[in-house]
């Protein structure tokens, strides 16, 4: 199964994608972390992504999909999620020409769809594990020791782009350059829409029905 995961930062995706991970067994590529990794190791790239990161602002079509491509190129298997990728309608178009090239087509993209009061919260309250990215809430879901990882002991950090001014920037930018990929996605009838709103104990229930429904619309009637 390959998907991508949709959505205005805060929406949950990570959330969801770590849920994927352990019920579906499928790979998790975040273009986030990958251009967080090119930063920590100094290398152009991060050279390059990281003034643009800090100030909420979106690196370059060419840039990410490079990358991306690199990446999916290297995966030990076919089964994914994107979350972050693709993030303007050019990307969306150099994914789907990639992927067709390759016959390995998206089944389908996952729309998580979340109020902007939900979204401020849970981003100015967001923590991460440096070691192993695992996801806290100061208040919803607090780690067992101040600061520290319950699952690897890792230090919490939070991150530099979840401060008020930058989300308002990257709300905007989701607005104008991502929102648009969610109608490229609905006229293919790929689109799968989720309550980013809902707590996380129910999204997974959620989105496993959705599958099947899709699952279901999309087979040849003699076949049912
Ligand atoms: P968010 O919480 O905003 O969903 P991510 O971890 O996905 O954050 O991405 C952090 C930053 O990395 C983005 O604000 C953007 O600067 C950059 N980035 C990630 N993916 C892409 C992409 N597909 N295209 C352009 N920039 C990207």
């Amino acid at each position: 199964m390959r998907l991508v995961l949709l959505g205005p930062p805060g929406a949950g995706k990570g959330t969801l994608a770590a849920l994927l991970k352990k019920s579906l067994g499928i790979l998790h590529i975040s273009t986030g972390d990958m251009l967080r990794d090119e930063i920590k190791h100094n290398t152009p790239v991060g050279h390059e992504a990281k003034k643009l990161i800090d100030n909420g602002n979106l690196v370059s079509d060419e840039l990410i999909t490079t990358l991306i491509k690199a990446r999916l190129k290297e995966l030990p298997s076919n089964n994914y999620m994107l979350d972050g990728y693709p993030r303007t309608l050019v990307q969306a178009e150099q994914l789907d020409e990639y992927l067709n090239d390759i016959h390995k087509p998206l089944d389908c993209a996952v729309y998580m769809e979340a109020s902007l009061k939900k979204i401020i919260f849970r981003l100015s309250g967001r923590m991460v594990c440096r070691n192993c990215g695992m996801l806290y809430h100061r208040s919803t879901r607090p780690p067992l020791k101040t600061g520290v990882c319950n699952k690897c002991s890792g230090e919490l950090y939070q991150r530099e782009d979840d401060n008020e001014e930058t989300i308002k920037t990257r709300m905007h930018i989701y607005q104008e350059s991502t929102k648009p990929i969610v109608h490229y996605y609905e006229s293919k009838g790929k689109l799968i829409r989720i309550d980013g709103d809902a707590e996380s104990e129910d999204l997974e229930a959620q989105l496993l029905k959705k599958f099947n429904e899709s699952k279901a619309s999309n087979q040849p009637k003699d076949s049912r």
